[in-house]
């Protein structure tokens, strides 16, 4: 063979492209390198946008190392780097660390920051006028050009604004522009939060809580400390942490707050309450909005405008600046944990952040979580404690009713002792809420003839009969139909008839009882919309309705001058199950149930049905002795290594072949890692086998706390290959068992 014509050998190696890792809101790894074109500057966190197959989509230039594994040959270019603030690399890190605690792909979690579709494309804004600075010198000037031009001073208008303020068409005021007394801007289409004013006077507070509120004020800009604010109901916490928030506000001017609620009924009132306190409403973030708030709310966050954010747990995820203070209110509520995507617990992810970026976090409740009080107990967090409610309010004597010595008649759900409570309330004019955590009119529907019980189509969910609608409705699936005349089993007519009681049949049973009363019923099914929701609350608060009905939707947070006495239809309801958390769940609502009694001047009551007057749970109700029960109850989870003092973690494998998941299961068995302190328990059927028809398996894993779960799992699922039908779900610190 000759020589080799040197041309294709030369003599340098071909410079490496620049490349950089971009991170895609997709549930695909984490990210894939492009080529950075030629003259075109990427830092970590711009965003960019790629090809990606046949689409363009918008992405995150991420830090950290490229991966070498393709080629240069095989990079394609970024196609352009928006003109977008960058993503801050404090969020970055949090997207990661929420990454590998939950075992998400980094771009599901990126989602959620990204979540605010249109925040990233430009927009341009209204065309408006303003008072142009050199007016022509020979002017018409009629009446309404005057009156136009008046209205024209101070902030930029749409001409319809202009023309509205003046009392004139928009004809008048395009005649002025066009004579050039009016000059067109544009409008910034996400218009700018006003600025909260932490310097305005709170209000002046009681002793307790001015001790509490100079021990909040010492934690702010002292690095992180997670502090739980420790008090009853209607004792002030809310007072107490916006002196925090105002702190943190004033302390440094680019400063970002966030405080967290876990439902939206509960903002809205508390919104006004922040503008009273700082004279500018927040930004409010919940799953409701429209994609322009959403997009308004996004970019204000991100350049730092919005100060102070309200939100639901999604609120998390924001791409703050300068994140200084994060509240969790109520922070025992389970509607923190995410159901679904990445399967996170705001409440954690909140205190993992402030510890990575150093600044305090306020957990408040008036029925903390065992794992809050645990973390207290052991000294990681601090506490503040309120004792007493506010003002002349005191808490309400709870009372149990012994359901198997004073039963209600046949047919009936309210013992004679009730109703004689209720006789004496309603004859003061005084408001009562029957409590039932049950939507609907029966949780059952059986068949009398074949004892047939309705269920929805290839699930193992029984249908719920709702009477306002007519329809067995699943609470699980969505699914419902009509109620049938005849049974599907046994053909009989007639036949089916509704067992146990739902917020409805009580509802029923009131009315019959007490037929001039103003009865109305308080239920997802009611209150379908938060102005509905409003609307009822008000009407509640005036004085307007005597009798609420109400599920766990109205048990918290409100409140209502006027409601002397909560009786709880079924206080043992949520005892029984095999959920771990149900005890102190119960122990949660019916506390936060009863805390809406007698909130004003009038003292209040509470009275519990139940057929286990015994159980601790009731017992420490009974006795209000909060702190009894939860030493009783952590004695009980520390005994069985259960959270808060080791750690969970649930496997769910689901699909609609029976055979392929009991296979995809039994090679999950196969290959547990032999692990000192982890425990793996299953495969079980899940208690909802059947759901849509789709089978669902369960696995529980449980671990001593000086263990990494994590660690474990990513070791014992990266050695099983699961087929493609068979959907792998893995729940870090489940609260759902079903
Ligand atoms: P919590 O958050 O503990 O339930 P809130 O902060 O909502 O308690 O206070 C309960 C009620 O008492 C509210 O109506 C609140 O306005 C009132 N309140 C609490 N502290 C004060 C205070 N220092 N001055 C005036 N009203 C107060």
């Amino acid at each position: 063979m000759g020589a080799r014509p040197a041309s294709l050998f030369p003599e340098t190696a071909p410079e490496p492209v620049p490349r950089v890792r971009v991170v895609l809101p997709l549930p695909t790894g984490n990210g894939y390198d492009y080529a950075v074109p030629e003259g075109m500057q990427v830092a970590p966190g711009d965003f960019v946008v790629v090809p990606l197959g046949p689409r363009r989509m918008i992405g995150v230039a991420w830090a950290g190392e490229p991966d070498d594994s393709v080629g240069d040959d095989r990079l394609k270019p970024i196609a352009e780097r928006l003109d977008a603030a960058p993503l801050s690399s404090a969020v970055m890190d949090f997207v990661d660390w929420v990454a590998a605690y939950c075992l998400s792909p980094r771009g599901v979690v990126l989602r959620l920051v990204m979540r605010s579709g249109q925040a990233l494309e430009t927009k341009t804004g209204p065309a408006a006028y303003a008072l142009a600075p050199s007016p022509p010198l020979e002017l018409r000037l009629t009446e309404k050009r005057r009156a136009v031009l008046d209205a024209a001073r101070g902030r930029p208008k749409t001409a319809s604004q202009l023309a509205k303020a003046a009392g004139v068409t928009d004809g008048v005021v395009r005649s002025l522009a066009k004579a050039g007394a009016l000059e067109p801007v544009e409008l910034d289409p996400d218009i700018p939060f006003a600025a909260p004013d932490p310097s305005r006077p709170g209000r002046p507070l009681s002793e307790d809580q001015a001790q509490a509120v100079a021990e909040l004020r010492a934690k702010i800009g002292g690095g992180y400390s997670t502090t739980l604010i420790d008090g009853v109901t209607g004792s002030g916490k809310t007072e107490v942490y916006l002196e925090a928030v105002a702190e943190a506000l004033a302390r440094d001017p680019s400063a970002q707050v966030l405080v967290l609620l876990p439902e939206i009924a509960l903002t809205l009132p508390f919104l006004s309450r922040i503008e009273d306190r700082f004279g500018a409403a927040p930004a409010h973030w919940h799953s409701g909005m429209t994609s322009a708030q959403r997009r308004r709310v996004w970019r204000r966050v991100a350049d730092g405008n919005a100060r102070l954010v309200v939100g639901a747990r999604s609120a998390l995820f924001l791409p703050y600046t300068n994140l200084r203070l994060i509240v969790v209110d109520e922070e025992h509520e389970a509607a923190y944990k995410q159901h679904d995507g990445v399967l996170y617990h705001a409440r954690d992810m909140a205190v993992a952040r402030g510890a990575r970026q150093g600044f305090p976090v306020l957990l408040a409740s008036a029925t903390p979580s065992l794992e809050t009080l645990a973390n207290v107990e052991e000294g990681r967090y601090g506490r503040v404690v309120l004792p007493s409610r506010f003002g002349p309010a005191t808490l309400p004597d709870t009372r149990v009713v012994d359901m198997r010595q004073s039963p209600p008649d046949k047919g009936r759900w309210l013992s004679p002792v009730i109703v004689s409570a209720l006789n004496d309330v309603l004859s003061r004019g005084e408001q009562v809420m029957l409590y039932l955590n049950r939507r609907g009119y029966a949780p059952v529907t059986l068949c009398r003839k074949c004892g047939e019980r309705m269920c929805a189509p290839d699930s193992d969910t029984w249908l719920v009969e709702h009477r306002y609608t007519n329809r067995l409705v699943c609470h699980h699936t969505g699914f419902s139909m009509p109620k049938p005349e005849a049974c599907p089993a046994c053909g009989a007519h007639d036949s089916l008839s509704p067992c146990g009681p739902g917020v409805e049949r009580i509802a029923e049973e009131a009315r019959e009882r007490w037929p001039e009363a103003r009865i109305a019923v308080f239920s997802s099914d009611t209150v379908g919309s938060a102005n509905a929701a409003r609307d009822l609350l008000e009407r509640m608060t005036a004085g307007e309705i005597d009798i609420l009905v109400a599920t766990q939707a109205a048990a918290k947070g409100h409140n209502f001058p006027g409601l002397t006495l909560v009786a709880a239809v079924d206080a043992d309801l949520g005892l029984a199950g095999g959920d771990l958390r149900a005890a102190e769940r119960t122990y949660q609502v019916l506390s936060q149930v009863s805390g809406r009694a007698g909130r004003a001047e009038k003292p209040g009551a509470v009275m519990l049905q139940s057929y286990q007057p015994d159980h601790p749970v009731i017992r420490a109700l009974a006795g209000q002795d909060r702190d009894g029960f939860l030493s009783a109850e952590l004695d009980g989870r520390r005994s069985l290594g259960f959270p808060p003092f080791g750690r969970l973690a649930a496997l769910i494998l689901s699909g609609d072949n029976e055979t392929k998941l009991m296979e995809a299961a039994q090679t999950l068995v196969a290959a547990v890692p032999h692990a000192e302190g982890v425990e793996v328990w299953g495969p079980a059927p899940a208690p909802l086998y059947r759901l849509k028809g789709t089978y669902r398996i369960r696995f529980l894993i449980k671990s001593e706390r000086r263990v990494s779960i994590q660690t474990f799992l990513r070791a014992w699922l990266s050695e099983v290959k699961i087929p493609s039908s068979v959907r792998r779900t893995v729940d870090v610190d489940p609260y759902n068992f079903s």
